[in-house]
């Protein structure tokens, strides 16, 4: 007799990625089974902290352009299908020396892709911006495409959906083990079990803990959020103030607009101290933390007040080539990887979500993705 299959397709975490994957599989009217050992929306893993930026012009890879077009238009349709806001687009601005490898990606992602943008000189850029304060020699690039994302409530609103189109969700229920073969996949937590065809795992920094015989080479690197406020919040509303990154050599700094109306954020990006799981993640804030986003913040803003009023940590799942993990899971059958996402992916949550349904339910991806290949560690 044929074993009976309680759900088509288990998604293990419900965080930034794992969400869009249940409301695309719900969509589909797929039998779909969401786990989080949390509460969507938390602030444990790498999806808080009021806001993510969305770009088109990607300085980290032309080949990630299609992909983020059509990660704009998800972003809309999740939006109109729910009434919930999501993506603000109020424009960003990319920075920095003229010949700076990830400007130089930004212009050719611009020219290749047809994006609508402009370009300053510093000078010119100040005039246009005086509440940063570019460098003359430093170009900036404004893209269109460009906003953020509000990431706790795009999470929640994704499961939500997803629910309301027929899928099922266990929060708090941490799934402690994943047993895959030919036939189908076993889920196992704390206190019951499940059989599935298939499943997505999209835990984050715990992916090496839950499948440890994959070896993945991750590493988890804390990262500090800082708030500023402002001298005159009407300069850094959205409307005003795009978003902002200034990258040199994979490390840099980034901010938003305000969204209280009275604080800006502003964050380093890379160069946060490596730690083994997630829950070692150091979650008190040290003068350490806070000093080098301020000396940004004295060198840049001049209309910020440069004294932290809100830290928060939180994060990144890297990849030794930064890029991301997508794609069947080597040596376990019925088993995708969604993730981890290499410390860049939030923008791209509903077009992983949905090249991971479309994974999981054996159909061809709508883009490409060979080079998120989980193998690619392996060779
Ligand atoms: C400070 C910071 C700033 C960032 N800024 C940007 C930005 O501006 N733009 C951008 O595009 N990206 C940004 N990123 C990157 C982006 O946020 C991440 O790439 C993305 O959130 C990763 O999503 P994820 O789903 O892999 O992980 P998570 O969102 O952490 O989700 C993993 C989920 O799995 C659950 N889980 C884990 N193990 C289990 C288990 N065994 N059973 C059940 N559930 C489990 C967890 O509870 C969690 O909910 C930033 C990241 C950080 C940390």
């Amino acid at each position: 007799m044929s074993e009976k299959l309680e759900f088509d397709v288990a998604i293990v975490g419900l965080g930034s990625m794992g969400s869009f994957a249940f409301w695309q599989l719900a969509r589909m009217g797929v039998n779909v089974v969401g786990f989080d050992r949390y509460r969507p929306g938390h602030d444990k893993g790498a999806g808080h902290g009021e806001t993510r930026i969305f770009r088109t012009a990607y300085g980290e890879g032309v080949e990630y352009v299609p992909l983020l077009k059509e990660a704009r238009t998800l972003w809309r349709e999740l939006e109109a299908e729910t009434g919930v806001e999501l993506y603000i687009e109020n424009g960003g601005t990319m920075f920095g020396p003229k010949d700076d490898i990830f400007i130089k990606t930004v212009e050719e992602s611009v020219h290749t892709f047809n994006l609508p943008y402009k370009k300053y000189s510093g000078l010119e850029a100040k005039e246009v911006y005086p509440q940063i304060n570019f460098k003359e020699n430093q170009v900036a690039i404004y893209e269109e495409y460009a906003g953020f994302i509000k990431p706790e409530l795009s999470i929640e609103t994704a499961v939500n959906r997803g629910e309301e189109l027929g899928g099922t969700v266990f929060t708090d229920s941490p799934v402690n083990n994943i047993h895959a073969n030919e036939g189908g996949v076993t889920i196992i937590c704390e206190d019951k079990q499940f059989r599935v065809k298939k499943v997505i795992v999209s835990s984050g920094g715990w992916t090496s803990q839950l499948l440890p015989e994959l070896k993945l080479p991750l590493t988890l690197e804390r990262q500090v959020l800082v708030w500023y406020n402002a001298k005159n919040p009407e300069k850094f509303t959205p409307e005003k103030f795009p978003i902002f990154s200034r990258m040199k050599d994979g490390i840099g700094f980034y901010g938003f607009p305000t969204v209280d109306g009275k604080t800006v954020k502003v964050a380093l990006h890379h160069g946060g101290q490596v730690v083994n799981h997630p829950d070692e993640v150091d979650r008190d804030i040290y003068e350490t933390d806070l000093e080098p986003v301020t000396e940004k913040v004295k060198e840049y803003f001049p209309d910020l007040i440069p004294v932290p009023v809100k830290a928060k940590t939180c994060f990144y799942t890297n990849t030794p080539d930064e890029h991301f993990i997508l794609g069947a899971a080597p040596g376990l059958p019925n088993v995708t990887l969604l993730g981890p996402m290499a410390g860049h992916g939030f923008k791209f949550a509903p077009i992983m979500g949905k090249i991971a349904a479309e994974l999981a339910t054996n159909k061809t991806p709508t883009l490409e993705i060979s080079i998120f290949d989980p193998s690619r560690f392996n060779k």
